[in-house]
Parts: structure tokens; C-alpha cells; sequence
């Protein structure tokens, strides 16, 4: 093959663009990495196939009755308009039938799993019980509840689960027990008795949905893992 001047300043330029892409496309997949928050909707698939199979549709956002759903910004690198759930923010409810997974077009929410019993959405560990209201004997306060309602009460789901919190205010808190949406909660979150009071142990079944993150009034008890 000839190759001209001209192509010689071509294949010079398309080079070093290619260069400064790959180098590009490094950092970004590194900024990405370095910077995951947030868990991904039940059902995900592994994460590289995930970010194989995700054609960031956005169908499991517009179905989540919870508002959990939302499609990560330009901070997310090459992340961005995929799904995640903060739990800080909203954990996921575990809806019946899994609305985000049958909504999924693509397969990156595994068609497979229908049931909170399949669903593993993240490491969820003690991290700080000192912190939880049972040893620290603080009753739950209208403030707590309001900073959750805070969280959006938008659908019917979402007004009812404010409703149900308030009438925890002024008990002593089993909020993460009480509100874990895994059918079997004693299998997922249990209490420990001790002489200053009791705090939560996480269990095997627990499905890493956040919910207890996302209502503890405490804060700080609990942490997650995405897996
Ligand atoms: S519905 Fe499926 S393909 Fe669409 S954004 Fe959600 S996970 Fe991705
Ligand atoms: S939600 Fe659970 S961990 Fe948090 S303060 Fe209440 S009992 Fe303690
Ligand atoms: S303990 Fe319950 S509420 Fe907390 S992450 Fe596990 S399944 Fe969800």
C-alpha cells in the first residue's frame, strides 16, 4: 500500500487522537471505578455484564413506585445514565413481582428473579452499633420521621410508609427490623440483647435492599458494600 504525505499527516492525527482517547477512556473507566456509589436495582446481572447488557433505557426508574431508581450523572464517568439505588437516600422495597427487573428490556436485570429471595443487592454491615437508639435510649422524635419523609412521599407507597413512621415517634426504635421488606425479617436483620440494651445484627438472608440504612434515625449504624 502508498501511503502520501497526506496520508502520513492523516494516520499521524487519527494516531495520536486514538492515543489520547484510550488514554481518555482509561481515566474515565479508573474515575468510574475509584468513585462507585450506590448499589445497582435487584436483579443486576454482574457488573461488567451489566455494563455490557444496560442500554440506560431508564424503564426500571419510571416503574419504581419508591422513587429509588436514578440514572447516575456525568460524575459517574463511564457510568453515566446507568441505574443505581443510594440507599441513603431510598433503599429499595423488595415491590412484589420486581417491577424494575420485568420492566428491564435488555437483560441487565436478570428476567429469572422474581422474588426478594433471590435478590442480593449489597453487603450491608454493622458498622457502628454504638450509634442505634436501643443502646443509646433515645426514643424516635417527629424530627427523625420528618427527615425521612424528607426522602419523597410522592406515590401512595411512599405516603403510606411515612404514615406507618410516625407511629413510631416517641417509641423506642426497631425501625430496621420493623421495616425490613424481606418477607422473613427475623432471617435478613435480629436484635442483640445486652445489659445496656439491644442493637441489630445483620443475618444471612438479608437481600442488601438499604431500607435500614435509608430509615435508621440513628445515621450512621449501618454501612454498605455494592456487590
Ligand atoms: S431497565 Fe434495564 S436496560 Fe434500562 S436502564 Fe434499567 S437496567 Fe438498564
Ligand atoms: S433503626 Fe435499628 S439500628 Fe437504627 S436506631 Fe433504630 S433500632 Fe437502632
Ligand atoms: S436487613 Fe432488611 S432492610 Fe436491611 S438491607 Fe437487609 S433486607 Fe434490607
Amino acid at each position: 500500500m502508498k501511503i502520501n504525505r497526506r496520508d502520513t499527516v492523516k494516520y499521524g492525527v487519527l494516531t495520536i487522537a486514538g492515543c489520547a482517547m484510550a488514554g481518555f477512556g482509561g481515566q474515565l473507566k479508573k474515575y468510574s471505578a475509584d468513585n462507585f456509589t450506590g448499589i445497582r436495582p435487584p436483579g443486576a446481572v454482574e457488573e461488567n455484564s451489566f455494563q455490557h447488557l444496560c442500554i440506560k433505557c431508564g424503564q426500571c426508574v419510571q416503574v419504581c413506585p419508591y422513587h429509588a431508581v436514578s440514572l447516575k450523572d456525568i460524575t459517574a464517568g463511564i457510568d453515566i445514565g446507568t441505574p443505581a439505588i443510594y440507599p441513603e437516600l431510598r433503599g429499595c422495597y423488595l415491590c412484589d413481582l420486581l417491577p424494575c427487573v420485568l420492566a428491564c428490556p435488555s437483560g441487565a436485570l436478570n428476567h429469572e428473579i422474581s422474588d426478594a429471595h433471590d435478590v442480593k443487592m449489597a453487603e450491608i454491615t454493622v458498622s457502628n452499633k454504638e450509634n442505634c437508639f436501643g443502646l443509646t435510649n433515645i426514643t424516635v422524635s417527629e424530627e427523625n420521621v420528618l427527615k425521612i419523609a424528607a426522602h419523597g412521599v410522592k406515590s401512595p407507597v411512599e405516603k403510606e410508609l411515612v404514615e406507618k413512621l410516625k407511629l413510631t415517634i416517641g417509641q423506642q426504635c426497631k425501625i430496621c427490623s420493623d421495616f425490613c421488606p424481606y418477607p422473613e425479617k427475623e432471617q435478613a436483620v435480629k436484635f442483640i440483647e445486652t445489659d445496656n440494651g439491644y442493637y441489630p445484627e445483620i443475618q444471612q438472608k438479608c437481600a442488601g435492599c438499604g431500607v435500614c440504612i435509608e430509615l435508621c434515625p440513628a445515621g450512621n449504624v449501618f454501612s454498605y458494600k455494592k456487590i
